[in-house]
């Protein structure tokens, strides 16, 4: 009886992602080849080829996001894909004014989205606070969130974005790919 069950709990293995990704990091072979710079630079390159941004805007600079989106400028193009779930998504374009009351709601969405992932500060608001040095708005995406590309501009241009996004792809294919791994951080 206890075969059959130890048959089937193997059979059951491969289930889910996440088991499969057990499997692969528990691996001897797979331990020994990781750390090697090829292994490195194809993580990367997978990584930084397929961005999937998160679709949300807060504020006028969405509307260029909108139109970075567009056939005009069509980040397709580029692999870079807007998904409509934090849970699918591994950039987020924080596009506007980030407001008191809606900063939660970033923070929020930004647990929500699996690791590795990234932020883009895009335009003077999201950078920096822009023209609004109120008592309502943050003064900077990363009082809330950690930044990794800012882009200047009011509102800065669906181009500007793309650029954002290249600034991004250099930075993605310098990173170690296993560096949360290397310093126990669960993801
Ligand atoms: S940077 Fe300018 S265009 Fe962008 S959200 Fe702020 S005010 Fe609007």
């Amino acid at each position: 009886m206890d075969t059959g069950k130890n048959l089937l709990e193997e059979k059951l293995l491969f289930t889910t992602l996440e088991n499969i990704g057990d499997v692969l990091r528990n691996n001897p072979i797979v331990k020994a080849v990781k750390h090697t710079p090829v292994v490195g630079d194809v993580v990367n390159w997978g990584r930084s080829s397929a961005l999937w941004p998160m679709t949300f805007g807060l504020a006028c600079c969405a509307i260029e996001m909108i139109a970075a989106g567009c056939s005009r400028y069509d980040t397709d193009r580029m692999g870079i894909v807007f998904r409509p779930s934090p849970r699918q998504s591994d950039v987020m374009i924080v596009a506007g004014t980030m407001t008191k009351k809606i900063a939660p709601a970033v923070k929020r969405l930004y647990d929500q989205m699996p690791e590795p992932r990234w932020v883009i500060a895009q335009g003077g608001c999201a950078s920096a606070g822009g023209p609004y040095n109120t008592y309502a708005v943050v003064q900077g995406t990363d009082l809330v969130v950690p930044v990794d590309v800012y882009i200047p501009g009011c509102p800065p241009r669906p181009d500007a974005l793309l650029f954002g996004f290249l600034q991004l792809i250099e930075k993605i294919r310098r990173e170690n790919p296993f560096i949360l791994e290397e310093r126990n951080i669960g993801v």
